[in-house]
């Protein structure tokens, strides 16, 4: 079994809030909400960053992209939102497979910590 928790999750292995199971990603809901809505996109190819996907899948950037706003709108997020991807160490990632941060329902400040 798979140590990635992202990975695991996306298995159906640990529990989750799924707000999308798709073939290609799952959104869930963040166990720690940094925001009013704060919902993670990740795919299910595990890529450990942003850096690390391969060049042939750049396409797979744009579609994860597009389920954050889908989200948006469907969560009603209208007066806006922000996507975050952290990456690395000094980008502040925490977990090794790629995700991205939909956080909405407050005013975000800038810039960011
Ligand atoms: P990052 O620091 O950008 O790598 O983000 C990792 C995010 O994953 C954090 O916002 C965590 O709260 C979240 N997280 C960690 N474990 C889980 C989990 N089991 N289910 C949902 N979210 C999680
Ligand atoms: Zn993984």
């Amino acid at each position: 079994m798979s140590e990635c928790i992202f990975c695991r999750i996306a298995a159906g292995d640990l529990p989750a809030r799924l707000l999308r199971d798709e073939p290609d990603l799952v959104a869930i809901a963040d166990l720690h909400p940094q925001a009013p809505t704060h919902v993670l996109v990740l795919p299910r190819a595990h890529w450990t960053s942003l850096d690390a996907v391969p060049p042939q899948e750049t396409p797979a950037l744009g579609r994860l992209l597009a389920v954050c706003r889908d989200l948006a709108r469907e969560l009603e997020l209208g007066d806006g939102y922000r996507v975050v991807v952290n990456t690395g160490p000094a980008g502040g990632q925490t977990v090794d497979h790629l995700h991205l941060h939909l956080l909405g329902g407050r005013p975000m400040a800038w810039p960011p910590g």
